[in-house]
Parts: structure tokens; sequence; C-alpha cells
């Protein structure tokens, strides 16, 4: 999450935290023949009868705080949490599971297009991941999308011996599902069923190339797909998923996202663009651990406070280092020598600061470099400069 706070942050985009659950009219509005919608929403009434939901996304709670907050467009955000469907659990499919994401609204500049999708991958980019590529489409505009949907209607209509179950039930309902679908008995009709291309009208004909333009101006890779089409229905022009080649097909989506053009207006707002993508943290993790790319982060404690006296000195001395603004931690149960320097090392910490009898009498503990074993006896009063002129060095050196 610190990573992906700070890819969003550098580009202008500020943490939102929209509320775990909603009024389910707020989800409806992401589509009613979505199956995140139909089939997995957690939905129930409260004590007063009301009917809540507990979020499957995020987007709608945000376009939703959005319309009754009213902050100044352009209003770029990001946000971080979990998300519940009522799917069937699997590898890599979870019914709570969390995601990291942005949205970004009020401008319908295919460059936007081109900075979320550039976001998404620098932060792939900087996880170490390499295996991960981008498939993008445009599903053009409203009129665009209903005239494509009368098309693909009529032509699995016309071959619908060929569907699966499932797909047959998504003609009427919703057709673009179908393409969807990664059901063997599906296949062979998806793959000649007509294009989303011979259906945009010029206004989204253009948007998307100046995005694919600017997509390959800034050097991000990526391939366009005319039968991309994603699980939530509020998608118009720009789409885009990101897929991970080091994990099995079916849990292979590490994020994705698109245009939402008419959601706030959806929502009851003024008619506002927006643009945004979710990214599933638990698939990206598969993906750091498939590709042997585990982000560690950084040992948290630095300092850890050895007391062979019986654990008073570290109780003063963990207040004091903290306070200096150092990660410090002990060992409690006034523990052995061995047994609290192995603690020491368990914590990641680079430095030990030891105090024993004689170290109390004197005034003084010993500060012991755990990467190198050097140590010093070091005045009680000068530890933290002592320390101090130890990270100054530390810093020249990087
Ligand atoms: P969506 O919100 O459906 O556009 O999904 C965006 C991303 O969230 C997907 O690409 C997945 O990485 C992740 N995701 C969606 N549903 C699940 C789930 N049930 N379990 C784990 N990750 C999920």
């Amino acid at each position: 999450m610190s990573a992906f706070a700070g890819v969003a942050e550098k580009a202008g985009y500020e943490l939102v935290v929209p509320p775990m659950f909603e009024d389910l009219g707020v989800f409806l509005r992401i589509g009613e023949s979505t199956d995140v919608v139909t089939k997995e929403m957690y939905d129930f009434e409260d004590k007063a009868g009301r009917r809540v939901a507990l979020r499957p996304e995020h987007t709608a709670g945000v376009c939703r705080a959005f319309v009754q907050h009213r902050p100044l467009l352009p209003w770029k955000v990001w946000y971080a949490g979990s998300n519940f469907r009522y799917e069937k659990p699997q590898a890599g499919r979870f019914r709570q599971f969390d995601q990291v994401g942005v949205e970004a609204l009020g401008s319908s500049d295919p460059l936007l297009d081109v900075e979320v999708v550039a976001l998404a991958a620098d932060f792939y980019a900087s996880l170490g991941l390499r295996d991960v590529s981008l498939v993008v489409n445009s599903l053009g505009d409203a009129a665009d999308r209903e005239s494509y949907v009368g098309a693909l209607r009529e032509y699995f209509t016309a071959r619908v011996g060929e569907l699966s179950e499932e797909s047959r039930a998504n003609i009427e309902r919703n057709p673009l599902r179908i393409l969807d679908s990664k059901r063997e008995a599906d296949a062979a009709a998806i793959s000649d069923a007509p294009s989303m291309t011979a259906h945009l009208g010029a206004e989204a004909r253009d948007h998307f190339a100046a995005f694919t333009a600017g997509l390959r101006a800034l050097g991000v890779a990526h391939t366009v797909d005319d039968r991309l089409v994603r699980g939530l229905d509020y998608y118009v022009r720009t789409t885009f998923e990101f897929r991970s080649t080091a994990l099995d097909a079916s849990q292979n989506a590490v994020g994705g996202g698109g245009r939402y053009d008419g959601l706030v207006e959806n929502l009851g707002g003024p008619p506002t663009p927006g643009i945004g993508f979710a990214l599933g943290v638990d698939r990206i993790l598969l993906a750091c651990d498939a590709e042997g790319v585990f982000p560690a982060d950084p040992p948290v404690v630095e300092v850890f406070v050895v007391d062979v006296t019986g654990g008073q000195e570290a109780l003063a001395l963990t207040r004091e280092l903290r306070e200096a603004g150092w990660g410090c931690d002990r060992a409690f149960d006034a523990r052995s020598m061995k047994s609290q320097m192995k603690s020491a090392d368990r914590s990641g910490a680079r430095l030990a600061v030891i105090v024993g009898p004689d170290e109390v009498t004197s005034g003084t503990v010993v500060l012991r470099n755990l990467v190198d074993s050097g140590q010093e006896t070091v005045s009680r009063a000068e530890l933290v400069s002592r320390l101090g002129a130890i990270r100054q060095r530390e810093t020249e050196q990087r």
C-alpha cells in the first residue's frame, strides 16, 4: 500500500477513504445486468430496515462521495481497501479481497487516460514485476455500445446452439458478458463474433487513437483487443486490463479499469467524466511470488535494546530512543543475554544497545553493530547524539 501511495501521490492523487458499506442503491448504479450486482453483492437490511450492501468495488462509493461533497475538479484520488463479492472462492478469487486504485473525475482528455494507465504500469514496475501485459480497447460512447450490443445479440442468437447454458442466458440480458466467458464451449462462437471497432463513432475513435498514441509516446507497451469487455457495466470508451503471464489464465487479471463518463450523472450529480482503475492486491502478491520478486519493506526496528539487569533500563531506553525518532524494540521476561541477542537479530535491527550491571554503574551502554559485529562503549548521556552521528554517516554513504 505504501508503494502504491508513493506512485499515486507523486502524480497528484490524494487519499480518499470511502465507507465499507453504502445504501444498496449506490451499487445498483454499477449496472443491473452486472454479475457483481445481481449475484455477488452482500446486501442486507439494517436494524431500521434500510437496504445496505458491503462494497463490491470502490468506484461507485467514490462517485457517490463526489456527488455529495462536490470537491473542485479535476478530483484525482487514490484508495486502498477491501471489497466483498459472493463468488465461488478459488485460487486468486476470494470473497473478501483487497484493491488499490485511483479515480480521476472532471476531464475527458484522452491524455488523462494515458496518465492513469501509465500510473498502474509504473506501479507494477516499481514492485519489480516484469511479466505484466496490458490489453486495451474502446467500448465507444453509449450509443456506439448500444449498437454493438444489438449486433452481438443478433449474432449470438443465430449461434445459440453453440453456446453454454450460462452464455445463452446472457443473450438477452447482456451479450457483452458472453465475450468475457472463459468456458470452452463458447470459444468458437466468441472468436467469430463481431468486433467493437466497426461500431465506434468518430469521437470515440479519435479518443482511442489519441489514447494509444499517448501510450506509445510514453513507451507503455500494450496490445489492442477489440473483444476486451470488463465485468462492470459502466465503462464507456477506454477500457483496459493488466494480466500477469506468471499466473494461470483463470486468475491472471491483476488489475483493470476504464472510463465511466455517465456514472456520476447516474448517481444524481452533474455530467462529469471520469476514469479509474482497481488493481487486485491479492493477485499482485501471487504474481510477485510467481516471479520471485517479493518486495521486502526495510525493517522498521533499527535499534534493539538488550537489558540484562531485569528490564527497567530497557523501559527508559526504548522510550528515549523512540522519542528521538528511532525504530526501537526490546525483549521482555528478563531473558538471558543470548536469548535477547537472538531476538535482536530476528528483529532486523542493525544496532543493539546492551546494558548490564557494569554499564549501569559506569553510566554507559555498549553499542553493537549487528551487521559487522563491531562495538563501542558510549556514555549513556551521549547515546542519542552518537546514534545521530551514525545515521548521518549512513545517509552520506548511500
Ligand atoms: P474489477 O473490480 O472486477 O474490475 O477487478 C479489478 C481487479 O481486482 C481484478 O483484475 C483482480 O485483480 C481483482 N479481483 C477482482 N475480483 C477478485 C476476487 N474475487 N478475488 C481476488 N481479486 C479480485
